[in-house]
């Protein structure tokens, strides 16, 4: 290949070198989120230590890492979390996201310019006797000793209690109208107390200085009041794979799910059932309870598979265990409450024949713990970030429910007899809100503010927003006035899982989500991506003002952040995209560093080798002879950081759990979890086998027959997660869990 070194001048086209006199904020911030693209490098390790005063945070301010993704070619999101003077700062946090330990995005929200006394505080016993003074209970959850010792139990640890934690947060008002300014933040202790009599699920927040209650509130989130309707019929069927157990002390089976760390209990245990575990001596759960417990139990463990097959072993990463509780005295349908050990999801007794033991409801709460875990919308009770909460709920709600069916209804709670809500209409959902106008006087909106929809009391009816957003995402449309062509719902999923993981904040507000939405988009599609017109049609339709993309345009698409090994082991090259551009017969220009070697090939520039590895700013221009030019840049950093991929799925653990029972002689897989290839030996081999591997949720992904003892299987194009290999050799059949990493 002819190398061509092509050098330009560039100093009268580009202002190159730092723009002075521009604060960080100005170079940075875009309105919703900083993206840094300048000429200057700027990594991880320094954000917030280097750079932490032009974020406006002050001597006593930390920011502190809490959750760290890095895929295996470096791309990283990390989540950084407030602390002032060593104590949290409730909702403060930041998303971080870049490549190769270099960061090119961040976003969120930060409490700033705090002055607290953290001195001299009450403590917290007598912060929590405060507690249980004001709510003055007969009976405690933890005063109940048996259902404290099946929590120990368990969880196998003796320490595990309902004992209120007590910890110190800097939090404000839960109130929506007192804004998040400095002077509303307290030092305080966050106390969750829960009773059977009378029924209390709540935090309370107590001032530490002065042992005054702040603040408190109910479960961060629940469905909607529901009490009639047509027969409910048990909608799942009948199923083989429900996670049960039986252990040496149990005469009979109990909803415990080991693998998935789920257990399905009762909330309380004065019927005939004597304990708080659900039991059945033949496993077969047809008595109505029983079978609302196992429908719940075998609907979380779909839930917990779909998330794990995005890498995600429980809401934490790190196998968090989950607890659904039936038969709890709740008014809603279900709640979700988080504890620092467990997520727990309450449904409801079954009434009327109803159960809420639904699919779509079981992932909705879950998937609430994932938010909880991420983004942490609306802990502050910020109305907006409440009401995206909900919607992102709804819509792995029904996503998860068609992962495990095989099939997208589009409806929320269908199985309830009618649907509650649905996503192609949310104007139609199930009459029963209370809105600004009372009870039961609206359904839902369809697009921001909408008029005798938006709601300022029911933060689901404005997640009606989000469903018919993604609805038209995934199936394209026109509504009000905005066409959109579909992406699918796997890709519109993918959208929203990013979005809400990494790209949005406690108290982000619809119009700012819409924006990181965009944002989000063209970091992980480009530019002028199909994804990216989309997901601005679609936004645009449900009453957003977002500006069309400009695609009109000649765009660089390569990478942005280069390894300096990756370098010397190939040659790295960018292409000039010219989009909606439609005379093709213009010609492009490359403005290139100096000390660049490079070839040049239309709208192709490959980089050979370079002097030093500074950062710098590459240019293209594409004109054409009717006088069009349109001109392009990007700035290139060489990366010398140290970076690992994090490994969120402690592979072992799972494969220990999930060969528990069905361990076999006659077959041996390796390397199991493997990345690309698995090797199977078979022992006691004849002729031949048929070899067979399923996704968790039964669906039949590769079939091959093979006439060896030994077999390799490529596994590249199966996404990570937990799969199933049956083989039938003879008249014998092996099953066994082959687990995929990367
Ligand atoms: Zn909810």
């Amino acid at each position: 290949m002819r190398k061509n070194l092509l050098c330009f001048s560039l100093l009268s086209l580009f202002s190159w070198g730092v723009s002075f006199g521009q604060s960080f904020n100005e170079r940075y911030f875009n309105g919703t989120s900083y993206i840094f693209n300048d000429i200057e490098k700027i990594t991880q390790s320094e954000l917030f230590t280097t750079f932490k005063y032009e974020f406006g945070l002050g001597n006593n301010d930390e920011m502190i890492q809490t959750n760290n993704v890095v895929t295996k070619d470096g791309k990283f999101t990390t989540k950084y979390e407030q602390y002032y003077k060593g104590y949290r700062v409730q909702g403060a946090m930041m998303n971080v996201i870049g490549d190769k330990g270099i960061v090119k995005h961040a976003n969120g929200f930060l409490v700033k310019g705090l002055n607290i006394d953290t001195q001299n505080i009450i403590s917290k016993e007598d912060a929590i006797n405060y507690a249980l003074s004001y709510f003055n209970a007969d009976l405690y959850v933890w005063e109940d000793s048996l259902y404290e010792q099946a929590l120990k139990t368990e969880l196998n640890n003796p320490d595990a209690t309902y004992y209120p934690e007590a910890n110190l947060v800097i939090t404000k008002k839960k109130d929506n109208n007192i804004p998040h300014s400095p002077q509303n933040y307290r030092l305080c202790y966050r106390i969750k107390v829960e009773a059977f009599e009378p029924v209390i699920s709540k935090n309370i927040y107590i001032d530490a200085i002065n042992g005054d209650i702040f603040d408190q509130i109910k479960p961060h989130t629940n469905g909607q009041t529901y009490d009639n309707g047509t027969i409910w019929t048990w909608y799942n069927g009948y199923h083989t794979n429900l996670g049960t157990f039986k252990c040496d002390l149990c005469i009979r089976y109990a909803l415990i799910d080991k693998p998935r760390k789920i257990t399905t209990v009762k909330y309380k245990h004065n019927d005939e059932f004597n304990d708080y575990l659900i039991k059945d001596a033949n496993n077969n759960w047809v008595e109505d309870k029983r079978k609302t417990a196992a429908s719940a139990h075998w609907a979380a463990a779909r839930v917990w598979d779909y998330y794990l097959n995005r890498g995600r072993w429980g809401s934490n990463y790190q196998g968090k265990p989950l607890r659904i509780q039936t038969e709890h005295p709740i008014p809603q349908n279900a709640h979700y409450e988080p504890k620092s050990y467990l997520d727990i999801i309450a449904l409801r007794q079954d009434k009327n024949g109803h159960s809420v033991a639904m699919l779509d409801l079981i992932a909705h709460e879950y998937t609430h713990a994932m938010i909880y875990e991420s983004s942490e919308l609306g802990i502050n009770q910020d109305f907006d970030a409440l009401s995206l909460n909900e919607g992102y709920a709804d819509i792995f709600g029904m996503k998860i429910e068609g992962y495990a069916l095989g099939y997208y209804d589009w409806t929320f709670a269908e199985n309830m007899g009618t649907y509650q809500r649905n996503f192609a209409d949310p104007n139609t959902d199930f009459g029963q809100y209370y809105t600004n106008n009372g009870p039961n006087s609206g359904a839902s909106a369809a697009y921001y503010l909408q008029p005798g929809y938006w709601s300022s009391v029911n933060p689901h009816a404005n997640g009606g927003v989000l469903r018919k957003w993604f609805y038209l995402l995934s199936n394209g449309g026109s509504f009000n006035g905005n066409t959109v062509l579909p992406l699918g719902i796997e890709t519109s999923s993918d959208i929203a899982y990013i979005t809400f993981n990494w790209w949005l904040w406690s108290n982000v507000t619809y119009p700012q989500a819409a924006n990181q939405k965009v944002m989000a988009t063209i970091a992980h599609y480009g530019i002028c991506s199909n994804e990216h017109k989309q997901v601005v049609r679609s936004l645009r339709a449900v009453g957003f003002d977002i500006n069309i993309p400009n695609c009109f345009a000649v765009v660089i698409d390569g990478p942005t952040i280069i390894e300096q090994e990756e370098l010397y082991e190939s040659s790295i090259t960018w292409s000039a995209n010219i989009n909606e551009i439609t005379d093709l017969n213009g010609k492009f220009t490359w403005y290139i560093p100096e000390s660049w070697n490079v070839t040049t090939n239309g709208n192709e520039l490959i980089l050979n080798d370079v002097i030093n590895t500074n950062s710098q700013k590459i240019a293209v221009t594409y004109s054409t002879d009717t006088g069009f030019i349109s001109t392009d840049s990007i700035v290139v950093h060489f990366s010398d950081e140290i970076w690992t991929q994090t490994n969120n799925m402690p592979s072992q653990e799972i494969i220990k759990n999930f060969d528990n029972n069905i361990i076999e002689n006659g077959i041996e897989i390796y390397p199991n979890p493997t990345i690309s290839d698995v090797n199977i030996l078979i022992n006691g081999f004849t002729t031949k086998a048929d070899i067979e591997i399923y996704a968790l949720n039964g669906n039949l992904i590769k079939k091959l027959t093979t006439y060896s003892y030994s077999t390799i299987v490529d596994v590249k194009d199966f996404k990570p997660g937990i799969y199933l290999i049956r083989i039938k050799s003879g008249n014998k059949l092996f099953n066994k869990k082959l687990s995929i990493v990367r």
